[in-house]
């Protein structure tokens, strides 16, 4: 057998066989990294191996150090599993290579890449012609559009940021949510923009209205930016938009969401109320990794006015061949880089409008369920109002929680991760994986029981 066909014939078996096993693996992983390192051998060897060989050695001996991440009981921080026209589409991607930084070197890939942008704005409700870059994920994503906003807000300032840099131009003000994502002070601190500052949020997280616009009121003319918030990890809370994008309009700022997750609610018109406003903004950083549950790495930079993030990350090369109406190189911060456009769009074709819209009402139930579950728990208090896919819940004080926590990972049935929420420590459930059923919540609730040692309940 050609030694290729023999080496993804062997990834094949095993990444079928790691697909089965989820439904009852232990969730967190049995092996640490040092028993990995010695079934791997720490050595370079000093000749070549067999493909086939090699992905035999290295599925075997890392298998016991794999977490369930895909599978339907993994409810820690916020991830996604796979969707399965998005997984062997990623098989493809690899074995396709192409290289999409130009609409004339793969035409196949820019179609679909166009294609996907018109879905995602259609179903995320976002501006018809706005720009959709596909990031690694909702970090560079958040770097990518606020990078257009920098840009733009300092133009209108007449300063140009490509040319002369940040040193001696005028100040950019960002402000943005007290209980924003860490993600969004990386992406500023890259920019150049320094921390934000906060403008105070409700007990849920959510950006208090009247308090940005005295925070607006309070400051010169100069060049603003405003960060909004799309689902709070802790509590799934969404900013106020309609109020929010208007006080910052009027202000004359760039306005931009991170929407990682909770964009992904417009899609579902039970919960499209809390994105009401949100599409009055100028950029929008989600994820597809995430909600959509297409494999990593897949983000998505959203941007009303195509120009203006042409302007940020566009570049011309003398060696490149360039379109008129723009590349897929115009929309991120890589040159080189994988067909990432290929399984959203295969994600969106297998599940279609009511597809998606049917995966985030699920996720939304099992969270309700989760609530609902755990409120039944003798000393246990669910914090925050769930109004969709995020539960934390403490069991009386700090101390027992974390013991809680701790006993429910050496159980194993379920991967829940715990956090500081409000100065106390909470479990932290977020429900994000299209393939978690009724049964998986059932199945983790009786072993949150177990973890709390009140008995299970029923049958
Ligand atoms: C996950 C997340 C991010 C960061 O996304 P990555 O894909 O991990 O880079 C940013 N903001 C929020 C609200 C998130 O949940």
């Amino acid at each position: 057998m050609d030694p290729r066909e023999a080496a993804l014939r062997k990834a094949y078996d095993h990444a079928v066989r790691w697909l089965a096993s989820l439904p009852d693996r232990r969730v967190p992983a049995r092996a640490d990294a040092e028993a990995i390192v010695r079934a791997l051998g720490p050595d370079l060897p000093d000749g070549p191996g067999a493909p086939a060989e090699v992905v035999d050695l290295l599925a075997t001996a890392c298998e016991p150090g794999l977490t369930a991440f895909p599978g339907g009981r993994f409810f820690g921080f916020v991830v996604g599993g796979t969707e399965p026209a998005a997984l062997a589409t990623d098989w493809l991607v690899s074995a396709w290579d192409q290289n999409c930084v130009m609409r004339a070197a793969s035409p196949a890939y820019a179609a679909v890449e166009d294609i996907a942008g018109a879905w995602l704005l259609d179903l995320l409700g976002l501006p018809r012609g706005g720009s959709v870059g596909f990031t690694t994920g909702a970090t560079t994503a958040n770097f990518t559009c606020l990078a257009a906003g920098r840009d733009e807000v300092l133009r209108r300032a007449g300063w140009d940021v490509a040319r002369d840099g940040l040193q001696g131009g005028p100040g950019v003000r960002v402000l943005a949510g007290a209980s924003r994502h860490m993600a969004v002070d990386l992406a500023l601190r890259y920019l150049g923009l320094g921390s934000p500052e906060p403008v105070a949020a409700d007990d849920q997280g959510r950006m208090e209205a009247g308090a940005l616009r005295r925070a607006l009121a309070g400051g010169g003319s100069g060049p603003v930016i405003v960060v909004l918030q799309a689902g709070d990890i802790h509590s799934g809370a969404f900013d106020p938009f309609t109020e929010s994008v208007r006080a910052a309009r009027e202000a004359g700022a760039w306005v931009h969401v991170d929407g990682a997750f909770g964009l992904w609610a417009a899609v579902s018109p039970r919960h499209a109320h809390l994105m009401a406003g949100c599409a009055g903004a100028d950029s929008w950083a989600t994820d597809a990794h995430k909600t959509l549950n297409v494999p990593y790495d897949c983000g998505l930079a959203i941007v009303r006015d195509p120009s203006a993030l042409r302007a940020a990350m566009g570049e011309r090369g003398d060696y490149l061949i360039q379109h008129e109406h723009g590349d897929p190189i115009d929309k991120v911060p890589e040159l080189s880089r994988r067909g990432r456009a290929f399984t959203v769009w295969a994600a969106l074709r297998s599940l279609g409008r009511s597809g998606v819209a049917d995966l985030v009402e699920r996720l939304c139930r099992h969270a309700a369920s989760f609530a609902a579950g755990i409120a039944a728990v003798e000393g246990a208090t669910v914090l925050n109002d769930v109004v969709f896919t995020q539960v934390c819940a403490e069991f009386g004080d700090d101390e027992r929680t974390d013991r809680v926590l701790a006993r429910l990972l050496d159980d194993g049935t379920a991967w829940i991760s715990g956090s500081t929420w409000h100065g106390r420590r909470v479990m932290r459930i977020s429900v994000s994986n299209w393939s978690t059923t009724d049964d998986d919540v059932r199945r983790t609730l009786d072993a949150i029981r177990r973890a709390a040692g009140t008995p299970a309940q029923g049958p």
